[in-house]
């Protein structure tokens, strides 16, 4: 069966550090496929804080076009509610066994759920494998996630992942635009296209924050 990978994200927008990120774990856990899974409704922020679904599911369906083995699910977008990952992994793993599949995350990602943060964290924990992606500037140390293991259960299908150094991030990228600086580079030219030919983010950043 195949290995799959999927790589959650609110996308505010998308760019190189995401990319970066779920190429690498493709090639260093030789995963068939990658999924990015844009939330519609990131359980920690508020909506009113994040940009309408529907483009930041069309920006990321743009950045991901030139890589065959990449593409976007509207599985968060198109379910009510707020976008709880287990929800999503529960429903994937009617797919894919738990070995086969893998969550991508970063630092602070996994160290929320280690810690009980996320909903029904421990349980989210036994349905598949967890990339966890660490970078210079966001280092991530096995015994920091063994120190603030609170689900009682060992982290054996837990992998920790060295990225390039990437010091890029969606708030900077919202505060250039707010702010009239360039984003070139950053992120993907079609997603920089899709900011500007929707007029995205060009209202004060601190109200986006
Ligand atoms: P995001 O800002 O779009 O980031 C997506 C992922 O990319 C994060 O894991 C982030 O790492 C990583 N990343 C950001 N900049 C990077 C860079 N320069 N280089 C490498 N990696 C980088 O998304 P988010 O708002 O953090 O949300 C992540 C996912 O968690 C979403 O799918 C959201 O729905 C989910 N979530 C679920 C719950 C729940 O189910 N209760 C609660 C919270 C979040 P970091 O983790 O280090 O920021």
């Amino acid at each position: 069966m195949a290995r799959v990978g999927v790589m959650g994200g609110t996308f505010d927008p998308v760019h190189y550090g995401h990319l970066v990120t779920a190429e690498e774990a493709r090639v260093q856990f030789t995963l068939e496929h990658v999924f990015f899974v844009p939330n519609r409704y990131p359980p920690h922020k508020a909506l009113d804080q994040v940009t309408d679904p529907e483009h930041r599911y069309t920006m990321t369906q743009r950045a991901v076009q030139t890589n065959e083995r990449f593409s976007v699910s509207r599985i968060e977008i198109d379910r009510p509610g707020p976008s709880f990952t287990i929800d999503t992994l529960e429903a994937l793993r009617k797919e894919y066994r738990a070995q086969d599949l893998f969550y991508i995350t970063g630092a602070d990602a996994i160290l929320q759920i280690v810690r009980g943060e996320w909903e029904r964290s421990a349980e989210l924990l036994t349905l598949c494998q967890f990339i966890a992606a660490s970078r210079p500037g966001f280092p991530l140390e096995v015994h920091d996630l063994r120190k603030y293991n609170v689900t009682g259960r060992p982290l054996d299908n837990l992998h920790v992942m060295e990225i390039p150094a990437l010091a890029i991030s969606s708030t900077d990228i919202r505060r250039r635009v707010a702010e009239g600086r360039p984003i070139r580079y950053l992120l993907p030219d079609e997603v920089a296209e899709h900011i500007a030919e929707q007029g995205l983010y060009r209202r004060s950043v601190r109200s986006l924050e």
